[in-house]
């Protein structure tokens, strides 16, 4: 059996090739998986039921299962946990903003890059999600609105995963979504967000894209943010800074960097100024985030006059600073807490084979 979901319209007309049926039948199947949300042939009643029936004895069109859902107790906020034909499930939030619906979407189930702050990344990474996964953690939110007439705005690449580490797929499950028979959605309204691979951000610069890119830096130097981040041994923070540089000049497009503040680690004025200094005369603006405390990690949020004393300094340095409204930290919408939560409930679930 082949799996349909997630491929784009092109790679269905060849998988459809040996059946001899007619060019035209891929868009309307396309049709039908992504913006009717079909998941079986009997319902595609412009195809022949010969062809129907021929189909669904080598296709299979597998969407994800929602294994639990949580609300914020303000309603604005849903947290959907969806689980995958192997056992795999990965987080998916839905936040309501007064500019419209903003979804987070994961890209890996897990995460390799071992951040000390990030609770994705407790248990290392499992594997990267298929085009059809991210597709499919989409289209799930998408139905769900459309139920109460709403839709998706704008989407974040801040689920779990490092979006740059499973490129292909990410770029391929974007420019299925940009797909008029899928939900022909706009790239200006998409945030991936990376944890800084530079030659991943190299070569997203010559996509040609107009995405929005988001740096997780999260602090001013090598020194500290080495130790936050393993990935800035490997990528030091300057070479991370001039590929979004780069970035913002290729594609005119302002660079969004995160900076988590840490409680006495990240968040004193002298390293607002030096985080200033590093961002000089680039096209750039902060989101300062106060941290989700994770309970293993032993690291916790400052007083709110050390967050906007930090605000205050890089403004003084005249950078764009927004400071990230929190949503739905009553139900664990912190990346990876619910698969956490999850994990420790399923106990099958994430031991090795
Ligand atoms: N790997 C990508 C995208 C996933 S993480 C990246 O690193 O950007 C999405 C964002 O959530 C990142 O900015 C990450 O640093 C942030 N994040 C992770 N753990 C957090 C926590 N405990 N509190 C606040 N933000 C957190």
């Amino acid at each position: 059996m082949t799996e349909l979901f997630g491929l784009n319209v092109t790679e269905i007309g060849e998988v459809l090739r040996p059946f001899q049926v007619p060019d035209y039948r891929a868009r309307q199947i396309a049709e039908w998986i992504y913006r009717k949300g079909a998941t079986d042939f009997s319902e595609m009643m412009n195809l022949p039921k010969a062809m129907r029936h021929k189909l669904s004895m080598a296709f299979t069109i597998s969407r994800p299962r929602l294994a639990s859902q949580w609300v914020s107790s303000d309603g604005r906020t849903t947290k959907y946990l969806l689980a995958f034909a192997d056992g795999e499930a990965v987080e998916a939030v839905r936040m309501r903003q007064s500019y419209g619906n903003s979804i987070c979407v994961s890209t890996q189930a897990g995460c390799a890059m071992g951040c000390t702050f990030c609770a994705s990344t407790l248990h290392g990474v499992r594997r990267n999600l298929t085009v059809g996964e991210m597709t499919g953690e989409v289209l799930f939110i998408e139905e769900q609105l459309r139920a109460s007439g709403e839709k998706i705005d704008t989407m974040v690449l801040m689920g779990s995963g490092e979006p740059l580490m499973n490129y292909d797929q990410v770029l391929a499950f974007l420019r299925l979504l940009h797909e008029p028979y899928c939900l022909d959605f706009g790239y200006r309204n998409i945030t991936l967000s990376t944890s800084g691979i530079v030659s991943g951000i190299e070569r997203l610069r010559e996509e040609k894209i107009p995405l929005t890119l988001s740096i997780s830096l999260h602090a001013p130097n090598d020194e500290i943010r080495s130790r936050l981040m393993p990935v800035n041994r490997r990528y030091p923070i300057r070479e991370v800074v001039a590929a979004g540089r780069d970035y913002a000049n290729v594609t005119k497009r302002r660079v969004t960097y995160e900076y988590i503040l840490i409680d006495g680690v990240n968040d004193s004025e002298e390293q607002a100024r030096e985080l200033a200094a590093l961002l000089r005369g680039q096209m750039a603006s902060v989101n300062l985030i106060p941290i989700n405390p994770v309970a293993e990690r032993h690291l916790f949020r400052p007083a709110t006059e050390v967050i906007q004393r930090f605000e205050a300094v890089l403004k003084r340095h005249h950078l764009a600073v927004t400071i990230r409204r929190e949503m739905g930290s009553d139900i664990q919408a912190a990346c990876g807490q619910l698969r956490n939560q999850y994990k420790d409930q399923h106990r099958n679930f994430d031991e090795t084979p």
